[in-house]
């Protein structure tokens, strides 16, 4: 039968009892032996207790090797050979009792009965010594003494004769209540052991228990401490110390939770001396610079007595899901770069605002401001600047801005100034908002610096102002943002409240916006074009081709009207594109019965905003070729305003088209940035001055100064010059005096279809 766990236990307990037991066994035997030797001297032969001695002695020392052997061992060793070792235990018990028992026929004394009886005293009195440690073992006890009581009992019973039978019977019953005793004496010893054992395993256990608590105290992923009466600290685990930022448990010594600046956090605690057990959740500073939010029990200890000697509070450290909650939070409401306000919480704000308006109480206004020429600050500096101007823009905005007002930014140079209410008149709202503006805008009087450069900062605005609930907040945003585009396109600078009717320009804007891909579907576009004259000839030598909207409700409507709609909307791009395809298979009429084109070329508008197109070159020249058109008859007409954003790109484009045999004029000159200077990087052929320019050049003598030195320059750069809107023939004279090469304009001819440029240039021939 297979020993379980605690009887293997039990079993070893023995093993190492019965070799501890060893030496004292072993050296009694053995000095009780020489003894004995040293008495039967002169009454025994010599020769046996010599080789008695001997034997005795070979054992002695084998015992003690195995003794010295044994303790040797590991633990583990002895554990794992106890049966080896046992059974060596067992042979030496036994090889013991059969030398014992050999005395009564090696040395026993024949004819004296005080030694004989010496002897069996002796022998007696070492069983008796041996019992103590073999009674524990049954079966070990009764071959020990059979071993070493036989011969004697069997000697006297059959040898000796009748009276040493009597004492025979003595010592078989001697023999016998030796065994009862051991037997009793036995179970006391094993359950000696065994209580130990027993006690053994209860500290194993009790001890992994205290490990195991320890350890979770210690690990555990939640702080945990004890404190006492006093609100001091006792004992904190790793985690506790770790999140409040104890280097050592030492630390702890100075700690009171009572210095605690949170009354709720201190009630929590103190519930405990009531017996009560508590929770809290929020902020939690124990230490200076730890502001921590926590969840935090707090449950009463109490000791042997029964009463509350402190309590333990369990602290579980949110700090980071808190702060990554309200990160959340603050990202949906406030604006990243700014730290201010942004659109959504400025509506959420400006919903209340409007909700409180119920009768007809002060007013509230709703200020939109935005950068003038933010796009090109963007453009000159990079983004990284831009968004450095912004933030400066911002401190300077908020240093005016009172401390009930939302200031928010509702886009990427685009803030409002929600200020709830005002005054009851209009007039005196007015009043208080044209003080709060010019207050902004004195805090820019002073410029900003950017990468060294000083820019004068300059916003348009526009103001809402409402007093009662009738209109939502989207539509007041809208209508601030309405005003301020009124501002920004009357001077810059002004501030512009909104009225009513103001909105319906952006509204015409949103339907031709959506109309354009409607007209592009239903052919409602058309091309007309208008012819170019040379000034010394009088000839036709070219022509521009423009587009014309015949929408199905409004009529007729002018590209100047729609063509920056799309440009805005991005479908200028198809809008052009159809019109290269018209324009190309147009003016194949333009060719003679020879095949020859009877112009020097056609004029094509192009816009910035698709020249600017990484695959500009390749879509129009694979318009050209598709259409069989030689590149030298046709001239593209750019804006410099538009190229002068980025020039360098511009001019390589530029030069790519040229080498390909197209011929670029620069339309509109005088009226962007226009500087005479640009004219020299860029590779055009003709510069057509701007109706702007021509309209009055007769009347007005700065204007036909600028005319004619732009001719001048023109000329000097070997370029053609064209004068565009002539509508008379003073002011054709004036240009042919000047120097002008050609003119466009209603004096000479109006747009007119294809059918009609074709027979005049056919004529011309
Ligand atoms: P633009 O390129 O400067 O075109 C000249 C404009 O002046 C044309 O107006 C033309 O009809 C007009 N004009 C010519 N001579 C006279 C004159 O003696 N008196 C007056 N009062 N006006 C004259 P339009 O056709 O209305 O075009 C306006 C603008 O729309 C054009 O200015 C051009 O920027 C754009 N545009 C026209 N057609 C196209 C086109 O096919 N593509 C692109 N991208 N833009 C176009
Ligand atoms: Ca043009
Ligand atoms: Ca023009």
């Amino acid at each position: 039968m297979p020993l379980n766990r605690k009887d293997e236990l039990l079993e070893y307990d023995k093993l190492n009892f019965y070799y501890m037991s060893l030496p004292v066994l072993l050296l009694g035997n053995y000095a009780v032996a020489l003894f004995l030797s040293v008495i039967m001297i002169g009454k025994v032969d010599i020769y046996s207790i010599g080789i008695w001695i001997l034997v005795g002695t070979i054992m002695f020392l084998y015992g003690i090797y195995h003794y010295l052997s044994f303790n040797k061992l590991t633990e583990e060793e002895k554990s794992q050979q106890s049966e080896k070792w046992l059974d060596k235990y067992y042979t030496d018990t036994l090889l013991n009792g059969v030398i014992w028992g050999s005395s009564a026929i090696l040395i026993f004394p024949e004819n004296n009965s005080t030694s004989q009886l010496l002897l069996i005293f002796f022998l007696y009195a070492v069983g008796f010594l041996a019992m103590g440690v073999f009674a524990s073992k049954k079966d070990m006890l009764i071959t020990y003494v059979s071993a070493m009581y036989l011969p004697l009992i069997l000697r006297l019973l059959f040898w000796e004769g009748d009276k040493y039978q009597n004492i025979a019977y003595i010592l078989i019953a001697i023999t016998l209540v030796m065994m009862l005793v051991a037997e009793y004496y036995g179970n006391i010893i094993n359950n000696g052991l065994a209580s130990r054992r027993d006690f053994v395993n209860i500290k194993e256990s009790h001890e992994k228990l205290k490990d195991r608590f320890l350890s979770l105290f210690e690990r555990a992923p939640v702080s945990i401490y004890y404190y006492n009466r006093d609100m001091n600290i006792e004992d904190a685990n790793e985690n506790f110390l770790h999140i409040n930022g104890f280097r050592s448990k030492n630390e702890l010594a100075n700690i009171s939770l009572a210095n605690i600046r949170n009354n709720k956090v201190i009630q929590v605690h103190n519930a405990v001396f009531d017996g009560k057990t508590e929770t809290y959740k929020g902020p939690f500073k124990l230490v200076a610079d730890k502001d921590l939010y926590v969840k935090l029990s707090t449950v009463p200890l109490i000791n042997n007595s029964g009463e509350v000697s402190g309590g333990v509070g369990i602290i579980n450290d949110i700090t980071n899901e808190i702060n990554a909650q309200e990160k959340m939070i603050k990202n949906s409401y406030y604006d990243l770069l700014t730290n201010i306000p942004n659109r959504t919480l400025l509506m959420d704000k400006l919903i209340n605002t409007i909700n409180s308006k119920v009768d007809k109480s002060p007013y509230g206004a709703l200020i939109y401001m935005d950068i003038d020429n933010f796009k090109k600050i963007n453009e000159t500096y990079g983004h990284d600047m831009g968004d450095n101007l912004l933030r400066q823009a911002v401190s300077r905005i908020e240093d005016v801005i009172k401390k009930d007002d939302i200031f928010a930014r509702v886009g990427g140079d685009k803030f409002a100034i929600l200020i709830s209410s005002i005054r009851d008149t209009q007039k005196d709202t007015k009043g208080y908002i044209n003080n709060y503006i010019l207050r902004l805008k004195d805090r820019f009087s002073e410029p900003i610096k950017i990468s060294g450069d000083d820019n004068l900062l300059s916003f348009s605005i526009g103001v809402m102002l409402f007093n009662d609930n009738t209109q939502s907040a989207f539509d007041i945003l809208k209508k601030s943002e309405t005003a301020m585009y009124a501002a920004k396109n009357s001077a810059r600078g002004t501030i512009t409240y909104y009225e009513d009717g103001m909105d319906d320009y952006e509204k015409e804007k949103f339907s031709i916006a959506n109309d354009i891909h409607k007209a592009l579907l239903n052919d409602e576009f058309y091309m007309v074009y208008q012819p170019q004259i040379d000034i010394k000839t009088n000839k036709v030598i070219s022509a521009e081709s423009l587009i014309r909207w015949n929408h199905p409700t409004k009529g007729s409507i002018s590209p100047a009207l729609f063509i920056p709609i799309a440009e805005e909307s991005g479908s200028i791009i198809e809008v052009e594109i159809w019109t290269y395809e018209r324009i190309f298979s147009e003016i194949k009429a333009l060719y003679d019965n020879n095949g020859k084109f009877m112009l020097e070329r056609v004029a094509v508008n192009v816009s910035t905003v698709h020249f600017m197109q990484p695959n500009f070159v390749e879509t129009f020249t694979m318009l050209v070729s598709k259409h069989n058109i030689d590149p030298k008859n046709i001239e593209l007409e750019i804006t410099e305003s538009g190229i002068m954003r980025n020039i360098d790109e511009a001019i390589e484009k530029i030069k790519a088209l040229k080498d390909l045999g197209f011929t670029f004029a620069i339309d509109d000159f005088g009226t962007g940035y226009s500087s005479l200077a640009y004219l020299k990087k860029l590779p055009v052929d003709v510069i057509k001055i701007d109706k702007e320019f021509i309209d009055n050049l007769h009347s007005h003598p700065e204007d036909a100064a600028i005319v004619s030195s732009v001719i001048f320059i023109g000329n000097k750069f070997g370029l053609k010059v064209l004068s565009e809107g002539v509508e008379n023939k003073d002011t054709l004279d004036d240009l042919d005096i000047m120097g002008c090469d050609l003119y466009q304009g209603y004096y000479g001819y109006k747009p007119m279809h294809i059918e009609k440029l074709a027979s005049i240039v056919k004529e011309q021939t």
